[in-house]
């Protein structure tokens, strides 16, 4: 099956802009001039030292990071930030985390190691299907700081306010950077996995508050040390050059579809495209409640297992790719990052509806 008769709806590592492969092909061999690939060139040198940092600073540009915070480009996924974020600013105290899905669960374990964890909010009663309101959510008085996952990537919720806390926010934004706006200067600490909607898989974006450096124990790996890697900007080793490259391409070409403004108002039109099908039907069941909805990831199912796996086989078969849920969640999901162009949406759509009047008893 050729790229051209494919869309692929994959929750991560999940499809770029094919005008940046296009260019990445373009300069794959000889970058600029230079005789050499992105891949083969040292990160020491002026070229890739340009690279690197106009990437950060298109990020700056694109999402108004203000001087008072820091980004870092860093390896080891989203998840090496769940050991990275209380070694770093727990001191040893406590922190509130709302546990709203997968991965905001796996935070909240692995914090444990480190300090005192309180669970602010816990909606796994309900399979992770809902956001909790502001009221709900407990705030304790000694918390170094409250965390949350902006964009619950395998239970298709997404938090639509921002929690209003004495303590600094910490967030896991993996699944929405760069989809809707974010008032930067509002959070303590933000971080991004970068294969959902940024770049390929191996470039974690840290952006932080500079008050928050130099708090972490001696004993911290110096990997995992932000004052280390606020010091030497991110290349104490050698960081992942091509994906850092690939980074900055996609942030080009966020900036070339209208910047983020142009991000959310199509993603709200791609997402709708799908929720209307579901609030049309008594067919399909979808997972998540009306107002905790996901814009990135949609989550349903059909009314039987065969169903769903029937569903995964022809979408597949028409070159819907990726379409099956996450393996402990089950049903059916379709992601519709940034880069997923608006007739992808259109072709689930229309998908949906054939299927629902081909199966339904
Ligand atoms: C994918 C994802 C992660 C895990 O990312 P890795 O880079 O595989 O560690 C964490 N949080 C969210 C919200 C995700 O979507």
């Amino acid at each position: 099956m050729s790229r051209d008769k494919v869309f692929n709806y994959a929750a991560g590592p999940s499809v770029l802009p094919e005008s940046v492969l296009r260019k990445a092909q373009s300069e794959l061999l000889d970058y600029h001039g230079s005789g050499m690939s992105v891949m083969e060139m040292s990160h020491r040198s002026k070229l890739f030292q340009g690279i690197f940092d106009e990437a950060k600073a298109r990020l700056k540009e694109l999402i108004a990071v203000p001087d008072s915070h820091e980004i870092l480009l860093l390896q080891g996924g989203a998840t090496t930030q769940f050991a990275a974020i209380p070694i770093n600013l727990l001191e040893g105290g406590a922190a509130d985390y709302a546990v709203t899905g997968h991965f905001s669960n796996r935070a909240a374990e692995e914090a444990k190691k480190y300090g005192t964890v309180r669970l602010s909010c816990d909606t796994s009663d309900t399979n992770h299907d809902r956001i909790p309101t502001q009221s709900e959510l407990k705030l304790s008085a000694d918390a170094k700081y409250f965390y949350y996952c902006a964009n619950n990537t395998t239970a298709g919720t997404e938090w639509h306010y921002v929690p209003k806390t004495a303590a600094p926010l910490v967030c896991d934004m993996s699944s929405d950077i760069l989809s809707c706006p974010v008032d930067v200067s509002r959070y303590g600490l933000i971080y991004a996995g970068a294969q959902k909607n940024m770049a390929p898989a191996g470039l974690t974006v840290v952006i932080l508050d500079k008050s928050l450096i130099g708090r972490e124990p001696e004993w911290t790996p110096t990997m995992l040390s932000y004052q280390t890697m606020v010091k030497h900007d991110s290349m104490l080793n050698t960081p992942p050059c091509w994906n850092i490259y690939l980074f900055s391409l996609v942030l080009a070409w966020v900036q070339e579809q209208g910047g983020i403004p142009a991000m959310e108002q199509l993603r709200a039109e791609r997402a709708g495209m799908v929720y209307e099908v579901l609030d049309n039907s008594s067919f399909y069941k979808p997972h998540a409640r009306r107002d905790s909805r996901s814009f990135m990831n949609v989550t349903f199912h059909t009314p039987t297992k065969e169903l769903d796996a029937a569903f995964i086989a022809e979408a597949a078969a028409r070159g819907m790719l990726n379409v099956k849920g996450y393996k402990t969640q089950g049903g059916l999901r379709v992601s519709l990052y940034n880069a997923m162009p608006v007739e992808g949406a259109v072709a689930i759509r229309d998908f949906m509806k054939e299927f629902e009047v081909a199966h339904h008893v």
